[in-house]
């Protein structure tokens, strides 16, 4: 039976070590301090928006909320963030996606500056991480990495598969986890034989967005399987892109869905915050 990646600990354990050094910068009058936007009133933003503004208050930063009506335009939504841009007090800033479909999602996030892209879905961020520069990573990849460390999983020389490719999770992850010097397959829809190939994986990572799509025969003996996906089923219970049933048979360690990758992202957003904040302030050697 595989062992449990236990996601909540984690970042819990992330969260306590961020809070530490938040108390240690307010001895220099520093404080963090994360703007949300939210635009409409979509349930789950709302909710998300919630959750990382309790983070904040956790973690000891301030946080700014922008919540704008569903009609905001476009313009009045970039005129927010250029404001933002500006503002000295705010160490980062983020849109929570998705925008309503008359604003162009790009254009929006290319607006917030480098610097404050605590998302890292600016292509500069994205940029950076390429070519091994410092920068913000997208969280919850970023957040992956944690796991894996934090649970002594070995990556360097292993062979990881990563079942997705879009820019939030599977791209780069994928990068991550060659920047940790795995050697890396990325799979997406067009992937013949995705079976085969994910079988050859000592770590597996499935972000593909189908409900309990992979199961144990897709898995190797003793393989390490992070499932990024996250589906509420009918009757509100949660579950991942992987059959966790079947799969916690043959593989030696497995995150659940819920309580695996899911409470990483707001821990890595609140890591992201803070770096943001001693990088402006000329207090991180890099
Ligand atoms: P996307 O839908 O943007 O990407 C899915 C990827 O899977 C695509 O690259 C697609 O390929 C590939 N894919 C789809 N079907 C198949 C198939 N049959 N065989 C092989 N590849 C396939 O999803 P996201 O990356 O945004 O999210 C992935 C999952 O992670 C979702 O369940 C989402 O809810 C969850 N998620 C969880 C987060 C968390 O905090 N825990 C945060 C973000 C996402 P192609 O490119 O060819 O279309």
């Amino acid at each position: 039976m595989a062992e449990l990646i236990d996601g909540k600990a984690i970042s819990q354990a992330i969260k306590d070590e961020i809070r530490e050094e938040t108390a240690k910068l307010s001895e220099k009058n520093i404080k963090p301090c994360l703007a949300v936007i939210l635009c409409g009133n979509d349930p789950a933003s709302t909710v998300y928006v919630a959750n990382k503004k309790k983070a904040c208050e956790y973690c000891g930063f301030d946080s700014v909320s922008l919540e704008l009506p569903e009609e905001t335009s476009e313009e009045e939504l970039l005129n927010k963030i250029s404001e933002l841009n500006k503002d000295e007090r705010v160490n980062g800033i983020l849109v929570q996606l998705p925008l309503p479909s008359h604003i162009n999602e790009d254009a929006v996030i290319a607006a917030i500056a480098p610097e404050k892209d605590v998302d890292g879905f600016h292509a500069v961020s994205v940029g950076n991480l390429l070519i091994g520069r410092p920068g913000f990573v997208s969280c919850t990849p970023a957040g992956v990495i944690q796991l894996l460390k934090r649970s002594n999983v070995e990556i360097s020389g292993k062979e990881c598969v990563v079942i997705g490719r879009s820019n939030i999770v599977g791209k780069p992850m994928s990068v991550l986890m060659l920047r940790e010097n795995a050697t890396v397959t990325i799979c997406h829809s067009r992937t013949k034989d995705l079976k085969e190939v994910c079988k050859r994986a000592d770590i597996l990572i499935v972000a593909i967005g189908k409900p309990r799509m992979i199961d144990a025969s897709y898995v190797k003996d003793g393989a390490v399987v992070i499932d990024v996906g996250i589906h509420r089923l009918e009757g509100k219970k949660l579950c991942g892109d992987v059959d966790f049933e079947s799969v916690e048979k043959v593989a030696s360690k497995i995150t659940p869905v819920p309580g695996g990758v899911g409470p990483m992202t707001i821990a890595m957003l609140m890591k992201n915050c803070l770096e943001g904040c001693l990088r402006q302030n000329g207090l991180l050697n890099e």
